[in-house]
């Protein structure tokens, strides 16, 4: 089963659960209106759909073999990058000045979404270089963006992110890779990186490594780090390539999933030192990467939607075909007048005749529910974070912008690690609907649930950003920004309680209890705990997962009561107030437990020392 691109829903979950309608009534791009953004969306559809999609299996397989210091990737794939490239994809969000299209960071965080799900070894490398672009944008100096930019922005050179090495992961400023000055200016960077996501490869002529190092003498730590340009090739006065710069790939990893994504160990310096340039103030570095980190990790927690989205298309297309046991017509939803809805018509008539589609047993439909419930209220968080990245940018008084840029911070951390948790847990789930057969490679559920295992690793493992939500971003304007995104959640919930529809269930209590409980525990986080690190700490994560509950929950009633809206009693409201309440009523449920855990889990974690023993 290939994936189709799922353009409507996108395009509504964007506009009307995330907020980009009103970005675009308010002008803030201009005149920019809801045809062009469709248009882009179907456009995006289809190149993932008809080009991308089909790629994926045959990365799986191939794999990015390694010889004499070349990669070279599977077949098809770098044909279909510069086809991608050369449709300008690459560069919908750039600067225009640059040769971008300038469009929205919501519209490009959708395609983002349906260029990974499609292949999400594919969509990997662009993410990095888009990443690599929003740095060297906000901190470059003239002379490197008028040399780098409008080759990276076209796509036609790609980039990289490089931090990680051997003893410095999750803690960076541990890094040793070394930046000496040299005299015209530049640097000579001598040093090793591992695990660098396609370090090297033959999508494209030349590779543009952003790499963090340090110079000999910057203070320990975080605040001794620097950002450096690296070309792969060097650059002539003109702008064409010259000769190799003193930096290769080493070898590359054999990994669990993304088989189609090379993951290199990278050598600096073989010959004396690898030429760099610095990307912002020398020990600044940091500041730098987190705006390329910042970027990256919205992305991958949309490689977290695309992977889930992915799985539940393929899991409710194995349910409708493979028959086992009888279903009764129990097992359907029904409409408002108590029938069984014509699309689950044909399946009961086969449960008459025989053996039914297991797609009618309640457990399987649980299954399939909760991953299309979770993958739609991660893809509204997702989306929700790329518009506040868009007012944070475009917004027209001072005060809205950085109230935007607060939302943009603090829901980043939960888009990363919320998204990619659920990917990994829809794509386990899409394994359990094809029972034996989703852990026999052939059908491709398995592949998903490989792919998405990493997903909570890079980019900052799902614990750093728990801890991110809670040390930096709930302290954001003393507690400010949480509390208004709080009330926000509240004034949808009050929108629900006053639509009075049954159809809506427990929705509204359900869901204001999971808000109540998250007031609380944040209430609680920003109390005294504050002072007191380990208390904290050991209850960030519950937490995260808390306040996505909440506020996914939420996000997916205010998608149906849009819905309702526009549509009356359609059949989309039908089907968006019932994931709504299943989400209310079988997921959201969980926050008072999670409420709870935040509390006291610094005494049980600290009490239980003795069973690690
Ligand atoms: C396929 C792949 C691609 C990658 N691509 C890139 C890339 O392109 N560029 C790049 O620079 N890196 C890349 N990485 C590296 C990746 O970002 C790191 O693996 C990740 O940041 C975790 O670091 P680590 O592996 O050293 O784990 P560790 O830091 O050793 O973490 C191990 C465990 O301890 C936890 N932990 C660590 N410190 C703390 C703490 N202070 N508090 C609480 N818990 C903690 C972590 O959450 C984790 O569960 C890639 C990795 C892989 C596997």
């Amino acid at each position: 089963m290939t994936y189709r691109a799922p353009v409507a829903d996108i395009a509504f979950a964007l506009k009307h659960g995330a907020g980009f309608g009103a970005v675009l009534a308010e002008g803030l791009y201009g005149d920019l209106g809801e045809d062009v953004v469709d248009a882009v969306l179907e456009e995006a559809g289809k190149f993932a759909t008809d080009v991308l999609a089909p790629l994926n299996a045959v990365g799986d397989r191939h794999g990015t073999p390694f010889k004499d210091g070349a990669i070279t990737t599977p077949p098809g794939w770098k044909e279909a990058y510069r086809a991608w490239a050369q449709a300008g994809w690459n560069g919908l969000a750039a600067p225009g000045q640059w040769g971008g299209q300038a469009l929205p960071h919501a519209l490009n965080a959708a395609c983002v979404e349906m260029w990974n799900s499609a292949a999400m070894a594919f969509g990997l490398g662009p993410l990095l270089t888009m990443a690599g672009i929003d740095a060297l944008v906000a901190h470059g100096s003239d002379a490197l963006k008028r040399a780098y930019l409008p080759k990276l922005v076209s796509g036609e050179w790609m980039g990289t992110m490089q931090l990680t090495e051997p003893q410095a992961g999750s803690d960076v400023g541990a890094l040793r890779t070394r930046a000496e000055r040299a005299p015209d200016g530049s640097y000579r960077l001598t040093g090793q990186k591992i695990f660098i996501t396609y370090g090297e490869h033959d999508f494209t002529d030349n590779i543009i490594h952003f790499v963090l190092a340090r110079l000999p003498d910057a203070p320990p730590g975080t605040r001794g780090i620097s950002l450096f340009l690296v070309p792969k090739f060097l650059l002539n006065a003109d702008g064409s390539l010259a000769g190799r710069n003193d930096v290769r790939a080493h070898s590359i990893e054999h990994k669990l999933g993304i088989h189609a994504s090379p993951t290199c160990t990278m050598v600096f310096g073989d010959k004396g030192g690898a030429t760099g340039y610095l990307v912002g103030e020398e020990n600044r570095g940091m500041a730098c990467m987190f705006t390329m980190m910042n970027q990256a990790r919205l992305s991958v927690g949309l490689q977290g939607v695309a992977i889930a989205e992915r799985a539940t298309q393929q899991a409710l297309a194995y349910a409708r075909e493979r028959k086992q046991g009888r279903a009764t017509d129990l097992g359907f939803t029904r409409d408002r007048q108590g029938n069984v809805p014509k699309s689950a018509k044909a399946d009961l008539g086969a449960a008459r005749d025989g053996a039914s589609p297991i797609i009618g047993h309640p457990d399987v439909k649980r299954m399939l529910l909760t991953m299309r419930a979770l993958t739609r209220a991660a893809r509204t968080i997702c989306y929700a974070t790329a518009v506040a990245l868009d007012r944070a940018e475009r917004a027209t008084d001072a005060a809205a912008r950085t109230a935007a840029h607060e939302r943009a911070s603090l829901l980043t951390p939960v888009a990363k690690a919320f998204s990619t948790d659920i990917g990994i847990e829809v794509a386990s789930l899409g394994v359990q609907v094809h029972g034996g057969m989703g852990f026999i490679e052939e059908t491709g559920a398995a592949q998903h649930y490989r792919d998405a295992r990493i997903l909570a690793i890079y980019e900052g493992t799902n614990g750093i950003q728990a801890i991110d939500l809670v040390t930096r971003k709930l302290p954001l304007s003393g507690g400010g920004a949480v509390r208004a995104y709080i009330e926000e959640l509240r004034g949808t919930l009050a929108a629900v309680n006053a639509a009075n529809d049954p159809a809506f269930g427990a929705t509204g209590a359900r869901l204001n209890e999971a808000v109540d409980s998250l007031e609380r525990a944040t209430q609680w986080l920003l109390g005294p705990q504050q002072n007191d690190p380990d208390t904290a700490l050991a209850g960030a994560t519950p937490y995260l997962k808390l306040f996505a509950l909440a506020a996914g929950g939420t996000r997916l009633a205010e998608e149906a009561l849009a819905a309702a809206r526009i549509a009356g009693n359609g059949a989309d409201a039908a089907a968006r107030i019932a994931l709504a309440r299943y989400f209310a009523e079988n997921l959201a449920v969980k926050a008072p437990g999670l409420e709870r855990t935040v509390v006291e889990a610094s005494d049980s974690v600290n009490a239980a020392d003795a069973a690690l023993a």
